[in-house]
């Protein structure tokens, strides 16, 4: 090592500070990679990055990919297009894609754009700082490589990084990740190819970083994972995904808690009983039910039928009233005639999600359904979606109009003074967003009554009382 490369490891701090000072990140994808793009903002912000809002005033561009629809795929290489012209114009400007495209497409990204600085995986994130002084240093070699860092960290004691809002920050609410990868194959998805095997978060850890963020002022915590049911599952002597709700109600003072995203086989009973026994746990859940039709479910490798799919959601409400369910769908799978697609009709009919995430089937790669022939075509897909979403709005504005008159507890989350009718936006226990009037603070959780209920939104008052 010279005495360069020493300066340079003992003072990185100083040293990143002397150049790469305003970071720009955009994320693409699921709340998975907000957290991620999150964690690097923490890494950045503690070797003094600025955040900027727009990527020519960046000295370092990060792009965070998704890589689970073939269009969120597209959409980062129009924008890895946009920035070559930044990079012509000012090459000292590192540009890193990061992510889930970044562990698939590695070297076809660089045959497309060869200005890319840096690629690293989602399991290299706590690399971030080290990448990018590798980066640095590697821009005075005459043979400049791109600082790669893919693969899977396949160590159960995966170490998983606390995320501390900056102190001057307060949010009203944060993501804790208890879990990465997936062990299930569904056929469509692409998630255990580019982030890897099931890993589950010790316990400890995951109360410790919620007590840190209720010391900063959090009151609401979405946990996360791919398939938080099976949390501990493979870990034996772990806490269940029911006990560690359960600790966390026990052993942090945070007000409310939320989790995402649950595998409907997965929801055992004692999951169920959290929402009766436990005080923090809100009656919301997401359960991505796919589809409608048993035969498409099969052939996604799903483990449950739309009957099991109806007899879990009947069977949680009857414990839960008010329970809200939303859900992700696909439409346009493989094989999918008129008869399955109805089948999935019929089941938003039965269920009435309150939300409902809804896309056109696109094949990915390394997956099982890509090998099936993409045989519906472009424009019957196009059009089911279209009376899928309509389908979805009438739901959704019956079931906001349900909401009318009603009192719920709502987190305030934020405050646009300029808005003179409703400053105030906040979530309901069941994850429903309300405009209101009032006198609060962000971070307060307070009475809202619904007074006014539009398809896709939800206004209110505060309530005196
Ligand atoms: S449960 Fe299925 S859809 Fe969800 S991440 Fe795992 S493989 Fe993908």
């Amino acid at each position: 090592m010279t005495f360069v490369h020493v300066l340079r490891s003992r003072f990185s701090f100083f040293w990143l500070r002397a150049d790469y000072m305003k970071v720009y990140i955009k994320t693409f994808g699921c709340q998975m990679n907000e957290q991620d793009s999150a964690q690097m903002f923490a890494l950045l912000d503690g070797q003094g990055y600025e955040r900027v809002d727009e990527a020519c005033l960046a000295d370092l561009i990060l792009f965070n990919t998704c890589s689970v629809r073939e269009k969120a795929a597209q959409k980062i290489f129009s924008e890895l297009g946009r920035v070559r012209l930044l990079k012509a114009d000012n090459p000292s400007v590192i540009i890193g894609v990061a992510g889930c495209v970044a562990e698939q497409e590695k070297e076809r990204l660089l045959v497309r754009f060869p200005f890319i600085d840096l690629i690293f995986g989602p399991d290299h994130i706590r690399h971030l700082v080290n990448l990018i002084e590798a980066v640095k240093n590697n821009r005075s070699c005459k043979d400049k490589q791109v600082v790669q860092k893919t693969g899977f960290d396949l160590r159960k004691d995966f170490e998983f990084l606390n995320v501390l809002p900056a102190e001057n920050e307060s949010p009203a609410k944060a993501f804790v990740t208890i879990q990465k990868g997936c062990d299930n194959i569904c056929s469509f998805c692409i998630v255990p190819f580019v982030r890897g095997r099931e890993v589950s978060r010790p316990h400890q850890a995951i109360i410790d970083e919620i007590n840190a963020l209720v010391e900063r002022g959090v009151k609401e915590v979405t946990l996360l994972g791919q398939n938080v049911n099976s949390y501990g599952l493979k870990n034996p002597g772990s806490v269940s995904f029911a006990g560690l709700l359960e600790l966390i109600a026990q052993k942090t003072k945070l007000k409310r808690l939320r989790f995402t995203t649950s595998h409907p086989k997965d929801v055992k009973d004692d999951l169920i009983d959290q929402y009766v026994v436990n005080p923090i746990l809100l009656p919301q859940m997401h359960l991505p039910v796919q589809s409608g039709s048993d035969r498409i479910l099969k052939l996604m490798r799903r483990q449950y039928t739309a009957g099991d799919y109806r007899s879990l959601v009947e069977n949680l409400r009857r414990k839960v009233p008010h329970i809200s369910f939303s859900t992700d769908l696909i439409v346009g799978f493989p094989t999918e005639t008129d008869d399955d697609y109805a089948a999935t009709l019929r089941l938003m009919d039965a269920v009435r999600f309150d939300q409902t995430f809804s896309f056109v089937y696109s094949p990915r790669p390394y997956t099982r359904a890509a090998e099936l022939e993409d045989d519906v075509p472009q424009e019957v897909k196009a059009l089911r979606l279209k009376q899928l979403l309509e389908r979805d709005t009438q739901i959704t504005r019956e079931n906001n109009q349900a909401m009318l008159g009603r009192i719920y507890d709502v987190l305030v989350e934020k405050i646009d003074k300029e808005n003179e009718g409703h400053p105030f936006t906040g979530r309901t226990p069941s994850n429903r967003i309300v405009h209101f009037a009032g006198a609060c603070q962000a971070g307060d959780i307070v009475s809202v009554k619904i007074v006014k209920a539009n398809p896709h939104s939800l206004f209110g008052e505060q309530n005196a009382a």
